[in-house]
């Protein structure tokens, strides 16, 4: 499999570093923003290595996909957010801070004035666990 040493979402992948997960499958792994914009946000990427929307192959962009359609439904069924915005950013210009393609799943709160770049604010890591529980019950 494709990976980097210096990633921090393939050190994620491999276990190296800790991450609350709340699904995976062969190809994709979906995981809570630590640094997380609004209650709720998560993360979807392929397990591979590739750095962005041009580097990843067809198949695994398509396996993302569909993660990122599963983690959508949970987090509205159990957020019942406002909305729900996806988010994936290529190259420094568009805030991407992780160069391993990854999709933002991201709530929405009413009159929350979310921007595009949002800025990283670590979460409470607590509350953070507490709704990744409630994602995966959903996920299962
Ligand atoms: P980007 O800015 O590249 O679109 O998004 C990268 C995201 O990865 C950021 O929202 C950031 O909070 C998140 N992130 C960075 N490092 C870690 C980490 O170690 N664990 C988790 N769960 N998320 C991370
Ligand atoms: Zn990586």
């Amino acid at each position: 499999m494709r990976t980097d040493k210096d990633c921090i979402f393939c050190k994620i992948v491999a276990g190296e570093i800790p991450c609350y997960k709340i699904f995976e499958d062969e190809l994709t792994l979906a995981f809570m923003d630590i640094n997380p914009a609004n209650h709720g946000h998560a993360l979807a990427i392929p397990k591979e290595h590739w750095e962005d929307v041009y580097a990843v192959p067809d198949a695994l962009l398509a396996a993302t996909a569909e993660t990122v359609k599963r983690v959508a439904g949970a987090v509205r069924a159990v957020l019942e957010p406002y909305g729900v915005n996806l988010v994936q950013a290529n190259g420094p210009g568009a805030a991407q801070s992780v160069l391993h393609f990854h999709v933002h799943i991201l709530p929405r709160t009413k009159g929350d004035d979310l921007r595009l770049n949002w800025g990283l604010r670590p979460g409470d890591t607590a509350e953070i666990e507490a709704i990744s529980k409630k994602i995966k019950a959903a996920l299962q």
